[in-house]
């Protein structure tokens, strides 16, 4: 076991810190691509990658295709089965609630995650799944493993939000734009846009 500092040296693995290194390139990929927000996600079976996806919101009009529904989906439909019982998740950001209910639905058994909910809220992103990720409580007992990452890769982790903040927010705000345009012209009505900005690019 590798030693590492707090409560990754009880937990950490060798092949971790690769696995996760592997879902913050699909971070970085995602938003370079415009397919989404920031967001990458890995699952492995054996420490051997299944699937490596991120963030598909945009590209997929869909505000559940997170990085981690994407890769759950995509690693269901490569091993041909709906359960994922022996395999584990390498999620750039902590897992909103959304996500970590699909994870426990698919019986993964452990999530390492990089950076905390706190990094994405710091650049904007919904300040509710803080507050709600207190609720996920019920996840991380039983058969599912929650780890936050430690030393060098958590801080690679956290750094994908300032290093990809500013590409972000002009597609974010082009994009809200057109959305609210189109919303007043069918209610004519006000929208709030910070809702639009969530349900597009969280
Ligand atoms: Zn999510």
């Amino acid at each position: 076991m590798t030693t590492k500092e707090g409560e990754y040296a009880s937990a950490v693995r060798d092949g971790d810190d690769d696995l996760l290194l592997k879902a913050i390139k699909e971070a970085y990929d995602g938003v370079e691509c415009g397919d989404g927000g920031p967001f990458g996600a890995v699952v492995a079976l054996n420490n051997e990658i299944v699937v490596s996806c991120h963030n598909m919101v945009r590209k997929n009009t869909d505000p559940t295709a997170h990085a981690e529904i994407t890769a759950i989906r995509e690693a269901c439909k490569k091993l041909g089965r709906t359960e994922l019982g022996d395999c584990e998740m390498y999620a750039s950001c902590e897992p909103c609630p959304m996500c970590f209910g699909a994870i426990y639905l698919s019986r993964i058994k452990r999530v390492v995650y990089g950076a905390k909910a706190e990094a994405a809220i710091a650049v904007g992103f919904d300040a509710s799944v803080g507050d709600a990720l207190r609720g996920t409580a019920y996840y991380r007992k039983g058969h599912l493993e929650v780890i936050r990452a430690g030393g060098n890769v958590a801080v690679e982790a956290e750094q994908v939000f300032e290093r990809t903040k500013g590409m972000f927010r002009l597609k974010h705000f082009a994009t809200g734009i057109m959305v609210t345009s189109n919303f007043l012209a069918c209610n004519s009505s006000p929208s709030p846009p910070t809702l639009i900005w969530f349900a597009v690019i969280e």
